[in-house]
């Protein structure tokens, strides 16, 4: 048996789990070994659903089914109801009087359930149990409910199996067909047959008392303890890791010896000092780097990572100075260009017209692409004025050279933009782009851009360290001087009039405002939920009718068209809009200087991080800017987190909390970077993280194409495609 078999060639599936096992992305041999346990339980702690008696207090595990809110039949109590579900059997649960449960559950969420099995034998209840929800990414494989047989006792159950060595059982992230015991006979039936050889080299386990990947699958999927079952987790989220780093660490060295063009520094000092601010230290290394690194005849690759109102921006425009102040190889003619990509149309925009203001006093043509036109400055009838032109025009300026900085959106690398020399490509808070991307841009002259990409998406270091892998890392990490620090302040019930208030002010001297809510719309007429969660929506007519009705206001949420989108933001750049009420769609991106208030709505439901982002809408303007964040709830943890908000340094700091006090899970932005939960895990590992990424550089920088590790090269395609490698 192969990994790489369909599973359906060693099992017979039913539609259902078909259609389950493809929504969990377990489709061969190797996706259902590495379909890990979230968790295990000791048989026997929990009790299963089937065994249940009236009467007793019990602890079940399982999934939620079809919670709803309804009212009693002849009380009009409102209450929740549904069932919970586990491998044996499902009961039904009950609470009054607190509708706004059916909300917190969503269908299939794994929750633990404790409470007393209420009704009569045949119909029997859960009243009113205490709910906790299990998450996968957050309480990982090893979470034990109880370790000694003792304490399990204490919580009383009756169907318990007399087996005081309590094995462990792995517990499964399922899906409806597939449950935790399907998972566990399968895997006890394929583990023996499949030909599974450890690609990871043999002197790395032993140099990290790593187990081989036989023993590590038999150790989590059938673990005989604890400790067998951790050290099988440590060795998949190194190899994790490791493969991650060794395709980064090959990508970074491919790159390195490609050739690119080496960009003169010029008299850059110039271009710098004619800036209308004098560049923070920070800044001033950061463009001492680049330029360094530029000039080396091999492709840059360069994450530039420095939170919203660095001034990158100005970084980016001297590294494209010099870029277009040096002539090509051998010409004593022409320039090299810049392709300079945000995410939005708006940003794009405005970055066109920061290069404009950069360049004033050091002309060149600048183009602008677009979705929506193109443009050019300066125009050749006005020396300062910006001029509409055909995209054909541009396209012909750009592949002749005669513009050589083009920013845009991603029309900007479609396969119709030829550029005569494209040397630097700076892109802007975009995740991944590889040196696949990279060849694509650069395939007339073969010759590799330099790359800067530019984040203020504050990662862990670990973190940017495994995703970024194939990047060198420059930190802005200083501020410019006199800005005002944002003014963080948690807002209470009783503070909120105090809020508004305050906002009044802002809003009357002609600043402009956000709110922040945590979801779109109101679609259920469930006051209770209605209640707890705000809607931009419904929080928009409110602020209207209630309180500020004198002031002009939108919304902006992600089901909005681009082109709505932009409008709105347009907008409110612009000052027509006084209130934009939006969700954390507006976290990326736009600058509008005269906006210096943020009120965040349901604060808790956002990260840390998250919530600096929104916060980095306001801290462009000279003026004093305010934040105002209000929880729903005022738990203890809820609170922590946000003071550490008010407190905090930078967005490094925040992530680095962020990580550690909620876990890897909800670190922004980590759908994009298809790293498994296991691999999620080793992020809060920095010396994990660092061996996996040594040795990995240590390998590719002896044998870059793995002749010497065929296995583990083939490990690597065949995983590639679920992995996003590029
Ligand atoms: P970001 O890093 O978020 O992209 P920007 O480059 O947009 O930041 O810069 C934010 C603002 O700060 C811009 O208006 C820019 O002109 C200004 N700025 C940048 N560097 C400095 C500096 N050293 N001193 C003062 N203002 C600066
Ligand atoms: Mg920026």
């Amino acid at each position: 048996m192969r990994l790489d078999d369909p599973l359906s060639a060693h099992f017979r599936l039913i539609e259902a789990q078909k259609t389950a096992l493809a929504k969990l992305g377990v489709l061969t041999v190797r996706d259902l070994l590495y379909h890990f346990p979230f968790r295990y339980d000791i048989a026997g702690a929990e009790a299963s659903i089937s065994g249940l008696m009236p009467g007793q207090e019990t602890t079940v595990v399982g999934r939620v089914v079809k919670l709803e809110a309804k009212k009693g039949w002849k009380s009009r109590i409102p209450m929740t109801e549904g069932f919970i579900e586990d491998a044996t059997a499902r009961i039904k649960v009950r609470w009054f009087n607190q509708p706004y449960i059916a909300k917190m559950y969503a269908e299939g969420t794994l929750v633990r359930a404790v409470g007393k099995v209420s009704g009569s034998p045949g119909k029997i209840y859960l009243a009113n149990p205490e709910l906790q929800k299990i998450s996968a990414t957050e309480s990982p494989l090893f979470n034990p409910k109880k370790d000694s047989p003792g304490a399990s006792a204490a919580s009383g159950q009756g169907e318990r199996k007399e087996n005081p060595s309590s094995d462990l059982f792995a517990i499964y992230s399922e899906s409806r067909g597939v449950t935790s015991l399907w998972f566990r006979s399968a895997i006890k039936k394929i583990l023996p047959l499949a030909e599974v050889e450890d690609p990871v080299p043999a002197a790395l386990l032993k140099k990290y008392n790593l187990p081989t990947l036989r023993t590590a699958l038999v150790w989590a999927h059938q673990p005989k303890n604890l400790k067998t079952a951790e050290a099988a987790r440590k060795r998949f989220a190194f190899e994790e890791v490791f493969y991650i780093q060794l395709v980064r660490q090959a990508d970074r060295l491919a790159a390195k010896k490609e050739k690119a063009f080496a960009v003169m520094q010029g008299d850059v000092e110039s271009f710098v000092g004619a800036f209308p601010f004098s560049p923070t230290q920070a800044q001033k290394n950061a463009i001492k780097t680049l330029l360094a690194d530029m000039g080396q005849g091999h492709p840059m690759s360069r994450l530039l990572e420095g939170d919203v109102g660095s001034g990158k921006t100005a970084v980016a425009a001297a590294a494209a100075y010099a870029t277009v102040h040096t002539r090509p190889e051998g010409q004593d003619f022409g320039t090299l260009q810049v392709a300079y990509m945000a995410p939005t149309e708006i940003l794009a925009k405005q970055h066109f017209e920061s290069f404009i203001k950069f360049f004033e006093r050091f002309p060149i043509n600048i183009g602008l692409i677009t979705g929506s036109g193109c443009y050019k400055f300066p125009s050749k009838v006005n020396r300062d004025k910006i001029t509409a032109i055909s995209r054909a025009q541009l396209l012909k300026w750009v592949a002749n050279g005669e513009i050589p900085v083009l920013i845009g959106t991603h029309a900007l690398i479609q396969k119709a933009v030829q550029f005569k020399h494209l040397a630097l490509v700076i892109i802007d808070e975009q995740h991944r782009f590889g040196t696949s991307q990279r060849r694509a841009l650069a395939k007339k002259e073969k010759i590799l851009p330099h790359l800067l990409s530019m984040t203020a998406t504050p990662i862990p270091r670990t973190l940017a360290l495994t995703v970024y892998g194939d990047l060198d890392l420059t930190l802005l990490d200083e501020m410019p001087p006199g800005r005002k620090r944002v003014i963080t302040e948690i807002v209470r019930p009783s503070e909120r009039r105090a809020a508004y208030e305050k906002m009044r002010e802002e809003l009357a001297a002609g600043r402009q405002a956000y709110v922040i809510c945590p979801r779109i719309d109101e679609p259920d007429p469930d006051k209770a939920f209605a209640l707890q969660a705000k809607s931009v929506k419904a929080e928009a007519k409110r602020l209207k009718k209630d309180i500020f009705p004198e002031y002009a206001m939108d919304i902006l949420h992600s089901k909005m068209r681009p082109a709505q989108k932009d409008a709105v933001m347009l907008k409110f750049a612009n000052g027509d809009i006084d209130i934009l009420v939006a969700t954390s769609v507006v976290e990326v991106g736009v600058n509008v200087p005269n906006a210096t208030m943020i009120f965040i709505e349901g604060a808790e439901r956002f990260g840390l991080s998250q919530l600096h982002q929104l916060r980095g809408r306001v801290v462009r303007s000279t003026h004093q800017a305010y934040c105002f964040v209000s929880p729903e709830s005022k738990g203890e943890a809820t609170m922590a987190r946000l003071k550490a908000l008010v407190t905090a340094k930078n967005g490094f700091a925040l992530a680095e909390a962020d990580l550690l006090q909620r876990g890897p899970g909800e670190l922004a932005g980590r759908k994009q970077w298809g790293i498994s939960d296991v691999g999620m895990e080793a992020i809060k590992n920095l010396k994990l993280v660092e061996a996996a990424r040594a040795e990995a550089l240590t390998l590719i920088e002896k044998d870059a194409a793995l002749v010497g590790h065929p296995l583990l090269k083939e490990t690597l395609a065949a995983r590639a495609m679920h992995m996003h490698f590029e």
